[in-house]
């Protein structure tokens, strides 16, 4: 499981991976950290990435700064899989960033870990990424005239060697500034210049990318609780556009690009953001339980109980209640070691997950009229087979309320949503989606409702899964989407 990478040899434009071929996936969701203190940092990047599990379950990783030396090391596997007591004292620096990936069939390598480490005749760089660059052909093929050669087929390598490109003409901050503006797409960013740390978000601000203090120190985090989780405390979100340094004294702006709109990933409030973070100003969890309230006054229904699929429609199906005045019961019981189902990476074994990872309270469902409530449907093979366990357990009723409208297009930002076949609200009506998931009724949140729950600005929230509108150009989707099936 441990492989110690090549972590004290120096190479000029070399990166830290091993080849790899027949990858057709790029860099999908991820969690990202980066921390610089009067201590070492290794430690706190374990922590913090841990809290970040959820957003990368298949690799991990943490590159360090020591003695002009870049030290890596990552691994397949949950973040205490990877890394030990001796790894992490090995890990040495007060300077290092981390990263935790999510990846899809066929991209669960150990190659396509992170951080991205490059060194150059001039610099040493790491890179740690989350989101997914859509003119990433177009850098490859920049850079491959120059004489790059790829090893992987990851965006993150081509943001890595584009810096590495640029900060080798021109100074460190310069070479940020013109990276940011040839990259198309979703990026948040912890990057390692040397013993200088970095955080960078896209101008449109699809991911997260939040800002904390920790003793001794400052850092950067996908996600607010990661500092929490480390005795420290959030300071603010990093601004879309923004490029700041990370100093143990605190943070400076070396510049922010400027758009007139954001595009804030809506996925990331409905479902995979934990629900205690804060992000772009709003509070996850009050965002899903608003989503829930507006739920009942756009489909109310009559029913006994309002039970939540556990863990991801908890906080949807306590604002549903609320707001009907049905009492909230938890009908179904999770069994908590096992992972969650939208990132497996098999068909099968996602069916098969279900019933190991979920199992109904017959003395709450039977003979009840149910009112299910979940953050989203995305391929429904889960929620049929929830609806079905319910129905076994003896509910009279099964009303099934889902806190995303329908999901009806690929997602090219950085959420593996990449084939139109695998939605089953693509071409289908609500009742028909109803029939195959075997529910009572169903009912789908508004967009507009949707929008109000989140409070923010309709231009600045990302809609393009449940539109087909996106918020920066796509091009050629029929080729990219018929590329991506291969790996399905
Ligand atoms: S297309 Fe959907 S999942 Fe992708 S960034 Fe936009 S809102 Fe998020």
């Amino acid at each position: 499981m441990f492989i110690l990478r090549g972590v004290l040899t120096v190479a000029t434009l070399l990166p830290e991976c091993a080849p790899m071929r027949g990858l057709k996936r790029r860099n999908e969701y991820c969690g990202i950290a980066g921390f610089v203190s009067t201590f070492d940092v290794s430690q706190i990047l374990y922590f913090s990435l841990r809290a970040l599990q959820h957003r990368g379950q298949e690799s991990a990783g943490i590159a360090t700064y020591y003695a002009d030396e870049l030290l890596l090391f990552k691994g397949m596997g949950l973040v205490h899989e990877v890394f030990n007591r001796e790894i992490l004292n090995f890990l040495k620096g007060n300077v290092g960033i981390g990263h935790v990936r999510y990846s899809t069939t066929g991209g669960s390598k150990e190659e396509n870990a992170q951080p991205i480490r490059i060194y150059t005749s001039k610099h040493k760089i790491a890179v740690a990424h989350n989101g997914e660059i859509v003119n990433v052909d177009e850098l490859r093929s920049f850079l491959s005239n120059l004489g790059s050669a790829f090893v992987t087929k990851s965006d993150s390598e081509a943001i890595a060697r584009l810096l590495a490109y640029e900060i080798s003409r021109h100074d460190v901050v310069e070479g940020l500034k013109n990276t940011m503006r040839r990259l198309k797409g979703s990026f948040s960013l912890a990057v390692l210049i040397d013993d200088r740390l970095f955080a960078i978000r896209d101008p449109l601000g699809i991911r997260p990318l939040a800002l904390g203090k920790i003793d001794g120190g400052y850092g950067v985090a996908s996600e607010s609780i990661a500092f929490h989780s480390i005795g420290g405390e959030f300071v603010r979100d990093v601004k879309p556009g923004e490029i700041v340094e990370i100093t143990k004294d605190g943070f400076y702006t070396h510049h922010i690009f400027e758009k007139k709109h954001k595009a804030h990933c809506m996925f990331e409030y409905v479902y995979f953001a934990r629900a205690d973070s804060i992000i772009d100003g709003q509070c996850v969890y009050e965002v899903r339980r608003r989503i829930g309230r507006i739920l009942a006054r756009e489909h109310p229904v009559d029913a006994d109980f309002v039970i939540p699929v556990p863990d991801s429609g908890r906080a949807h199906a306590l604002g549903f209640s609320e707001e009907s005045g049905i009492p909230y019961a938890e009908g179904l019981m999770k069994n908590r070691y096992v992972e969650r189902t939208f990132i497996l990476p098999s068909q099968e074994s996602r069916v098969m997950e279900i019933n190991m990872k979920l199992s109904p309270v017959k003395s709450v469902i039977s003979g009840k009229r149910i009112v299910l409530v979940d953050d989203s449907i995305v391929r429904g093979n889960t929620m049929r087979k929830i609806v079905r366990m319910l129905k076994d357990a003896g509910a009279k009723e099964v009303h099934v309320r889902i806190g995303s409208p329908p999901i009806i297009a690929p997602c090219y930002l950085g959420i593996d949503m990449k084939t139109r076949d695998q939605f089953i609200a693509s071409g289908r009506s609500v009742e028909e989606i109803a029939r195959i998931i075997g529910a009572d009724s169903l009912g789908y949140i508004s967009i507009d409702g949707l929008v109000e729950a989140i409070g923010l600005p309709y231009e600045d929230i990302c809609l393009g899964c449940l539109t087909g509108k996106y918020p920066v150009p796509i091009k050629g989707e029929k080729i990219r989407f018929q590329s991506d099936l291969e790996d399905f």
